[in-house]
């Protein structure tokens, strides 16, 4: 997000200092690791509340572990699997911070098997507007039967807080405005609230004992056939959840062949695979493995053959975390190629050339609908384009291949086309980003709560944020 410039920075290493910075200043942005796709840590003139220095980290009784704002989940696991443990709803990007993850509501591949960061969520201490601090713990605090929360700052005085009356829509995956629902906890207010209501300055997390993961990448000839792939090994998967079948599968990755064709051929070589055929398309799967792994490859076996998939898979056993590494790193090719292209049309061609993505997220037996439209979408305004994403939850990232400045324009135009029927279809154009400062996205946010969502979202931030301190212009624009 070009243009950001911020009128100071701050480095607290408390809660109360959180709390000074914010209670001192007249706009502020709390940020992470800045990973945001959004814009949504990105400064307009705001004081920045850099939460890097929020690093405490100390495991509780009851399988939880209490973490500061600024401590990055790849350092989060790292201390956890030393204990056996592991905290599932991680992002791709593993850089990203605690607090950054909570304010998104974060989601990644695993998705599919353990929900998205608002599930793991146990406790929030956060700083409001006015710099009192709350604390916030799921089930103590739920909104009124009239559909609001009061809450007392420290100051006195009460606020009541009205509960949006949109219906959000029923996707495992979602960051799209605040949370609302009929008897809501407090929690989820602030869970995926990008920032806009307080500052998140440490969490209870939930944790789970660290399983043993294999990885395996499978060659399709079509989409047709990954995503009837997909579909068997989901059924597999929610067998194998009741206790009936070994294939625990907890992620299904998908790469196009419009993404395959521009990877550079050191990524397969590095990954140890010959480039596919020019048609085809790429599975990454990841599965758990408590014990011996062969009834688990038996069984993935047998799916493929039923699916006619001819080639063996590249596999990565439990343990051998070289294998595991070199697959994913051919999935984080991906977008590493299409924003170097971004960043080459940026250099050679216009200046204002930018990324251009969506998060569309819909309901699995959609998603070759889905696939369709997004195609048919970029192709009717034609463009270059790559599509690849969390095909277990029907949530793909179609991104426009820019070749002129008039392609960014065309593709936000084909993204808005395609959000009416992404939503038609009972999903969202809004699934694990968020929406920021993009433009973009907040008409997306328009476009799946209308009008009147927005005016309740306002309602919402107003009633906590009299004075729009708290990141002014991330979700809507300002007052
Ligand atoms: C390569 C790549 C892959 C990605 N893959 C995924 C993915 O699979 N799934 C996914 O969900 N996202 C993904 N993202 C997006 C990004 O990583 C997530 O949105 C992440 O949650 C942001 O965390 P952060 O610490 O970088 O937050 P930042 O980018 O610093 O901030 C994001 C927003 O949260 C607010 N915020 C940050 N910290 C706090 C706090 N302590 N209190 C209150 N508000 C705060 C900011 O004001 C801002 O609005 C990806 C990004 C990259 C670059």
């Amino acid at each position: 997000m070009p243009g950001g410039f911020a009128s100071g920075v701050t480095f607290p290493r408390t809660a109360a200092e959180v709390a000074a910075a914010v209670a001192a200043a007249s706009r502020v942005l709390p940020i992470g690791a800045q990973s945001s796709l959004t814009g949504g840590a990105t400064p307009r003139g705001d004081v920045i509340i850099s939460t890097r220095a929020l690093t405490d980290v100390a495991l509780l009784p009851g399988g939880t572990v209490r973490a500061g704002a600024g401590v990055p989940l790849a350092e989060l696991q790292r201390l956890l699997a030393a204990r056996g443990l592991y905290y599932p709803p991680v992002p791709t990007f593993e850089g990203a911070f605690v607090g950054g993850t909570i304010a998104t509501n974060a989601a990644g591949a695993a998705t599919f098997k353990y929900g998205s960061t608002r599930d793991w969520v146990e406790a929030i201490r956060v700083v409001l507007a006015d710099g009192s601090l709350l604390d916030v713990r799921r089930g103590d605090t739920t909104a009124s039967a009239a559909g609001a929360f009061e809450i007392e700052y420290a100051s006195g005085v009460v606020s009541r807080v009205p509960v949006p009356a949109y219906r959000m829509p029923g996707v495992p995956k979602l960051s799209a405005g605040y949370f609302a629902r009929p008897g809501m906890d407090l929690i989820d207010l602030f869970i995926g609230s990008e920032g806009t209501l307080g500052v998140i300055v440490e969490a209870d997390l939930r944790v789970v004992p660290l399983p043993r993961r294999s990885l395996a990448l499978l060659t399709c000839s079509s989409d047709e056939q990954a995503i009837a792939v997909a579909a068997a090994l989901r059924r597999e998967a929610a067998a194998s959840w009741r206790g009936e079948g070994p294939l625990d599968v907890s992620a299904i990755e998908y790469i196009d062949s419009r993404a395959l064709a521009r990877l550079p051929s050191a990524a397969y070589t590095r990954a140890g695979m010959a480039p596919p055929a020019a048609t085809a398309v790429v599975l990454l799967l990841q599965m758990e493995v408590p014990g011996d792994e062969s009834a688990a490859m038996a069984r993935l076996g047998a799916v493929l053959e039923a699916c006619g998939v001819g080639a063996d898979p590249y596999l990565a056993t439990p343990g051998d975390d070289r294998a595991a590494a070199r697959l994913i790193e051919l999935r984080e090719a991906v977008p590493a190629a299409i924003n170097a292209l971004v960043g080459s049309a940026k250099a050679a061609i216009d200046p204002a050339i930018q990324k251009t993505a969506a998060d569309f997220i819909v309901p699995f037996d959609r998603v070759g609908e889905s696939l369709a439209l997004y195609r048919a979408g970029f192709e009717r305004h034609g463009l270059d384009y790559a599509i690849w994403g969390h095909l277990s939850d029907g949530n793909l990232h179609p991104n426009v291949i820019p070749h002129a400045l008039e392609d960014v324009e065309r593709g936000r135009a084909a993204i808005l086309d395609m959000a009416g029927a992404v939503i038609a279809m009972g999903g969202a154009p809004l699934a694990e980003h968020g929406v920021g400062r993009s433009a973009l996205k907040q008409a997306l946010l328009r476009e799946l709560y209308g009008e009147q969502g927005i005016a309740d979202m306002r309602a919402v931030k107003r009633a906590l944020d009299p004075f729009w301190k708290l990141a002014p212009g991330v979700l809507f624009p300002e007052a």
